[in-house]
């Protein structure tokens, strides 16, 4: 056939030759659509009679074999199922999830600490659909009670654990056995742990969601978000359909930058977990930090809830630093190492100020209420020699 062709013809046409061996790395399959080798298997695959691909926007075997991945991690030694989809960003994750799950007249009851983006999509884009948001104070179960019982319309209940900026925690067994009797949903946003360190399912957590942009693919190279759910079903109608729908779905190269990523993810817990405790300890040693945040320090409030549902602290923590704002600015200022960026979960040390980054326009009342003072750094700890960490953060100090 090829010697038939015109020029033009050859430059446009793949002639894929058929091998019978695999590639060793995932391929990216970077085509919008799958070519069917006659009509008859289009219209079975177009029926749903044989599994086949169709169009990038609603499946490709890059972003599922990456997307399968994390269900089994997330799903890893409990005896359960769990479909993922992979979505373009954490917050397409987050509100295709929510668009699957609630309509207008719906509550949502959630947590007042959340990731920023998250609350600003409850307030800003569901709130005018006619979906209330209810935020409440996690650490008291009774009170999540009382407003399960008040609230009849709330659908889902929405978590954070830990949560920005202290690294307070949430008891997801209870919430999850609260949310049960009340038959009601559960989610958590599961990004500052991965599932190395708590598989919400284990507790009876509905829904489990990642920022996958952040400890997942560890490297800061691509953007992307997912989506764990137990109950295939939903997962395979509502779920999906948002997806396809909406277009919230992720691509191939992201998708395979985030495979990459997470072929190391263990490695790189255990260090981003030593690192981060051997920080806290450092810093809570010197006079000129009034106070740090971290689930492995006995003075943390959920130090025994941590330790129960979590295999190690994770990577995140914050410290409130003496002088307030303006010795935050100056530490800020001497940092030598460590990196000034607003993202988390990467290999090398990350820190911000958000005071005066990303919480500047927000009152300081309304910031301080969720814990965000003239004085606090949150660092997401890399895993780079400890001692150059610990150098850096100290003289700037
Ligand atoms: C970054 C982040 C998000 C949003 O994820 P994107 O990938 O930036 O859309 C959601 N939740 C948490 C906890 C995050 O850190």
């Amino acid at each position: 056939m090829k010697k038939d062709l015109q020029f033009g013809s050859l430059c446009v046409h793949d002639f894929t030759k058929k091998i019978n061996n695999h590639p060793h790395q995932l391929p990216i399959y970077a085509t919008s659509s799958f070519a069917f080798e006659n009509l008859e298997q289009g219209m079975d695959i177009f029926s749903g009679k044989k599994e086949g691909y169709l169009y990038s926007r609603y499946g490709n075997p890059t972003i599922e074999t990456v997307a399968d991945k994390i269900a089994n991690l997330e799903t890893f030694g409990l005896d359960i199922e769990a479909k993922c989809f992979l979505f373009s960003s954490g917050m397409a994750a987050i509100s295709s999830l929510l668009m699957a799950s609630v309509k207008s007249g719906d509550q949502i009851l959630t947590q007042n600490n959340l990731y920023g983006g998250t609350t600003y999509f409850f307030q800003q884009i569901l709130e005018p659909l006619g979906v209330e948001t209810i935020f409440a104070d996690f650490s008291n179960l009774e009170n999540v009670k009382a407003l399960l019982e008040k609230n009849k319309n709330i659908k889902m209940i929405y978590l954070e654990s830990p949560a920005n900026p202290t690294l307070a925690c949430v008891d997801l067994q209870g919430v999850a056995v609260l949310a049960q009797s009340f038959d009601v949903k559960t989610a958590i946003d599961n990004t500052f742990c991965t599932p190395y360190l708590q598989q919400p399912f284990r507790f009876g957590i509905d829904f489990v969601i990642h920022s996958t942009t952040k400890f997942l693919n560890g490297h800061g190279n691509s953007i992307s978000g997912a989506v764990i759910g137990r109950d295939i079903d939903f997962m395979l109608e509502k779920v999906w359909k948002v997806m396809k729908l909406i277009g919230t779905n992720s691509n191939a190269m992201d998708a395979w930058m985030l495979n990459n990523g997470m072929k190391t993810l263990e490695l790189r817990m255990e260090r981003h977990c030593k690192n981060a405790d051997a920080l806290a300890h450092f810093l809570q040693k010197n006079k000129k930090v009034a106070h740090v945040n971290y689930p492995s320090l006995e003075s943390h409030p959920d130090y025994e809830l941590a330790k129960k549902q979590m295999r190690g602290s994770g990577g995140m923590l914050s410290f409130e630093l003496e002088g307030g704002f303006d010795s935050a600015v100056k530490f800020m200022e001497r940092l030598q190492f460590c990196t000034i960026a607003p993202t988390l979960g990467d290999v090398d040390t990350l820190i911000v100020h958000p005071a005066s980054m990303s919480h500047m326009n927000i009152p300081k009342a309304e910031r301080e209420a969720v814990g965000i003072t003239d004085g606090l750094i949150r660092v997401s700890v890399g895993i780079e020699n400890v001692e150059d960490i610990l150098r850096d953060v100290g003289e700037a100090i």
